[in-house]
Formats: C-alpha cells, structure tokens, sequence
C-alpha cells in the first residue's frame, strides 16, 4: 500500500494563549496538486512549519509520505521541499554556495552538481550562480529559495504564497514552474490568496479558517455544496432595505446587485418572498453557481 503524500490528524498548535491551529485533518494523496487556502492568519504557514518539522505540534500527528515528522525527522525532512513566503536567506553566500550548503545538509555532495545546475538552468538563474543572495532582486531571491527547496528532489514540494508580491511575469513562470513539477510526479501542496489561481491548478482544495478546516473537497463539489447560489439583480439595491436583505448582498455595481440566495428550496422560497417584498420579482432575478472566491468568503466569513 503507498503511504499518502501528506497525512495529518487532529493537528493543534498554541503559540501562547493563540490557538493557530485547532485539529486540522486530512491527507494528501500521492501525485496531488492540492490547493490549501484561507485568511491571513488562518494557520496556514504554522501548519507547513509542522510539515518540514520546523514547528512541533502541541498534539496531532503529521507524517509526509508515511514518515512522522517528530519520530522519523530525517526521513520526512527529505521527502519535502519548502519554498518559505517568507524571503529568509544569508546574504554573505552566492547562489551556488546556497544550493552547496543545502545540498550537505542531505548529505548529498559533488554527485549532486549536476542536478543544481539543472536547477539553476530551469529557473533562469544559471547568470547568477556566482551572484550574491544580497545583489538580487526579490523575484531572483523567490527563484533561489525554490531551487533550494529543491535541492534533494523531494516527491513532496510545498509551496507558501509563492506569487504574494510578485510581478506577473514570474508569476506566470511560477505556475508554468509547479506545472511542471508536478507533471514529473511531485506532488504539491500550493497555498495562496488568488483564488483564480487556486481553481485553475488544483484537484482539490482545503479552506482554513482560523485554525480549522472550513471545507475540504474537490473544487466543483466546493461550489455544488455551498449553501448559497448567487442572484443577479440588474438593479441597484439601495441601502433602505430590511436587514435580512442587506446582509446576503455580495456586492453592487453601477447597474446590478449580486446577492446570495439560498440553494435550499424552502430557505429559497422564503427568500424570493422577502426580495417580492422589497419589489425585486423572481424573473428580474438571474441565478448562477458562486465561484470558489464567492464560497471561500461564505465559508471564512470575510464579508460578514
Ligand atoms: P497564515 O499563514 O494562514 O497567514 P500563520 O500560520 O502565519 O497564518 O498564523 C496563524 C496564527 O498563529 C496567527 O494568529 C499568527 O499570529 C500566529 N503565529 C504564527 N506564528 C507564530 C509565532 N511564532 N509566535 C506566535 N504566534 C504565531
Ligand atoms: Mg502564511
């Protein structure tokens, strides 16, 4: 039996009196392109922190491709590669000595050079490779960090917000990049806040909201099972509205007001009833599927 690629169980983590994560649980199968989303502050970064065993749990198991990341660090650490959000880096090293000393850290040495240097020429920094970390821009230091996560060609390849702040050039290279990667058999887990994104490269996708699992599923259930349809008014609903209304509003523009409407047909009927009441009929009323970004701000309540 092949061991997932990711397997979590009743995850907690406290920092202090912060609770960043509350039980998280799910897995990732081998061979995964699996989208994990939420808010800043959602537990995210903590949660891969675990992962790469540079955060320990408060309790909960994490293993990476059936490996504990506590009782077996060495082995889940070289199955996992992580591109950090944040640009951590030493700035006295050059290119090269960075993917060196990396390199040694999995005891792996000269028989390695090949494949940095492959590394170097897929993400465009073969230039640089004597450069100082110092000298380069940020979306250099960006593609460094990937080719260091990369270094011991772990299966397992996490990547955290590698697109915040980045222009869109290497944002499109980035995703070309994970494509990529995950044709030759890695799995990814990728975390970012463009949801476009998120439903264009996932299978599936998990939503944190603060420290829990909101929703985990396959992208298109995520939108068949939200419990809201989106109505399209082409008016513009003003504010001297009963309150039940107001609050379902997602948005207004200039000529139409985009408001949840409940997919359960009595909750739906009931509804239709309160908008009748304000002079909104049913057939001035388009329903559609919300996309993951409308259901992603349901679940996490980001516009309540
Ligand atoms: P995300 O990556 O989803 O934005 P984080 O995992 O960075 O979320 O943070 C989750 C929560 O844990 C936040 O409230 C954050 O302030 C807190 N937190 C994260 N790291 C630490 C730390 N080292 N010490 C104290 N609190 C932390
Ligand atoms: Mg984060």
């Amino acid at each position: 039996m092949t061991s997932p690629a990711l397997d979590l169980v009743q995850v907690e983590k406290q920092f202090g009196t912060t609770h960043a994560l509350r039980g998280v649980s799910f897995r990732v199968e081998q061979g995964e392109f699996f989208g994990l989303l939420g808010p800043n502050g959602a537990g995210k970064s903590t949660l891969i922190n675990i992962m790469a065993g540079l955060v320990r749990a408060t309790s909960g198991q994490v293993a990476v491709m059936g490996y504990d990341v506590v009782r077996q660090y060495r082995d889940s650490r070289s199955q996992i590669g992580i591109v950090p959000q944040e640009l951590v880096y030493d700035p006295f090293f050059t290119v090269w000595e960075m993917l060196k000393i990396q390199s040694g850290y999995f005891g792996l040495g000269r028989e390695n050079d090949e494949w940095l240097d492959e590394l170097l020429e897929i993400l465009k920094l073969t230039e640089k490779r004597d450069e100082n970390l110092h000298n380069l821009s940020g979306g250099m230091k960006r593609r460094v960090l990937i080719a260091q996560a990369l270094v011991h060609r772990p299966p397992v390849v996490v990547l955290d917000e590698p697109t915040a702040g980045v222009d869109v050039e290497l944002r499109r290279a980035l995703w070309e990049f994970a494509h990529r990667l995950h044709r030759d058999g890695h799995t990814i887990l990728l975390t970012t806040h463009y949801l476009e994104e998120a439903e264009s490269m996932c299978d599936r996708i998990a939503i944190l909201d603060r420290g829990k699992v909101a929703a985990l599923s396959d992208k298109q259930e995520l939108i068949f099972q939200n419990s809201y349809r989106v109505g399209v008014v082409e008016r513009v609903l003003g504010s001297n509205i009963p309150q039940h209304v107001s609050t379902a509003i997602i948005s207004r523009s200039r000529s139409s007001t985009q408001i949840r409407v409940p997919r359960e047909q009595r909750l739906q009927q009931q509804f239709l009833q309160q908008l009748s009441e304000i002079g909104v009929t049913e057939d001035q009323l388009q329903l559609r599927e919300p996309t993951l970004e409308e259901v992603f701000l349901t679940l996490t309540g980001e516009d309540r």
